[in-house]
């Protein structure tokens, strides 16, 4: 969370340097460099705000939130939108799989189908970047998901930084799962995915987007792999559970930053979220 390190440095750095200001009749007076200083960092961070900073991971909400039952948040779409163009999560009230593409958001409902989705809905936890890729590999071989995970490891450089991962190509087989929306009392998610509907696709073009988080940010995201899928005609789709690769292009996206905005209500105020018991038996 420190995105505006370098800036505080370099003001703190030059606090004690002095500017002169030649006023009329010669007069010169000093003024500390500092408000100077501010005045640029202010201007650069408002710039840098409306830029997309590509290297940033934005993330609403934690895992652990989720997995406890918090699906409501007060992020909509069109706020998500400002942070990314792709990533994947959830809806308010859990209603549907979220996966976004090139900066469109797609909605895999419960029923199986997808539906685009009005930019007011709001979000309880998403995470999205702006894709930009440091590693294509082209793969003709089939692998199963753990096969696949265990191939995309060994072309990491490291397993310490996040990835965000875009798989776009031909799958001999892909099995997914969605969510129906909630009611309140909100259950765990453990006991809402009992019931989850699964999608089966069978020699399928598609993307699997999703990211690659390390095992010690565990309880703020998922460790490990985490994928959403959706067909190329945009009809199916889901939470990647098991697929055949046949024919892929994987590109990878090296990210290095993390942005957590937490949700600022009463549930997520209130909640144990030190636990994250549930999260093998929801998220693989
Ligand atoms: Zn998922």
């Amino acid at each position: 969370m420190n995105i505006y390190r370098k800036d505080t440095e370099y003001a703190e750095s030059h606090y004690t340097h002095k500017f002169f200001i030649r006023l009329k009749g010669g007069k010169m007076i000093k003024i500390k460099y500092l408000f100077f200083i501010l005045i640029f960092c202010g201007l650069y961070i408002g710039c840098a705000k409306k830029e997309n900073d590509p290297d940033v991971l934005f993330q609403t909400s934690t895992i652990n939130a989720l997995l406890e039952g918090i699906y409501d948040g007060a992020f909509t779409l069109k706020e998500l939108k400002q942070h990314g163009n792709l990533g994947l999560g959830t809806f308010n009230s859990l209603d549907g799989e979220m996966l976004m593409l090139q900066g469109v958001i797609y909605q895999v409902n419960a029923d199986g189908k997808v539906y685009k989705i009005a930019d007011s809905i709001k979000t309880p936890f998403s995470v999205v970047t702006f894709f930009e890729e440091d590693k294509t590999i082209s793969l003709d071989t089939t692998l199963d998901y753990k096969s696949l995970e265990k191939f995309l490891d060994k072309n990491l450089p490291t397993k310490n930084i996040i990835y965000a991962i875009r798989i776009e190509g031909l799958f001999k087989y892909v099995l997914t799962r969605s969510v129906p929306a909630q009611e309140k009392p909100y259950l765990p998610l453990a006991e809402v995915v009992k019931t989850q509907p699964e999608f089966e696709f069978h020699n399928v073009k598609g993307t699997l987007v999703g990211f690659k988080f390390p095992e010690y940010l565990n309880g703020i995201n998922v460790p490990g792999y985490h994928l959403h899928f959706i067909t190329e005609d945009k009809k199916g789709g889901g939470h990647l559970l098991e697929c055949e690769t046949e024919k892929i292009k994987i590109a990878i996206d090296f990210t290095e930053r993390l942005f957590v905005s937490l949700p600022e209500t009463k549930e997520f105020y209130d909640a144990d979220l030190v636990k994250g018991k549930d999260l093998e038996k929801v998220e693989r």
